[in-house]
């Protein structure tokens, strides 16, 4: 599990490997050359999944809003 925190809007955003292309959630700025840290694995992953879910949720709903 790796995280990188966005320089443009501070947020942060995880995956499970370092994937080529990675952009911010938030914001889509490209941080593929930011360097991630690898997350402590006691970290409670249910709740980062339910909340990467959460934001693929209100991403719909505002694609929705914009159509
Ligand atoms: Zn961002």
């Amino acid at each position: 599990m790796y995280k990188k925190i966005c320089y443009r809007c501070s947020q942060t955003s995880y995956s499970s490997t370092r994937i080529d292309n990675w952009y911010c959630p938030y914001c889509q700025l490209d941080l593929t050359s930011t360097k991630g840290a690898a997350v402590n694995h006691t970290l409670n992953v249910e709740s980062i999944m339910s909340r990467l879910e959460r934001q693929r949720g209100i991403k719909i709903y505002q694609n929705y809003q914009v159509r």
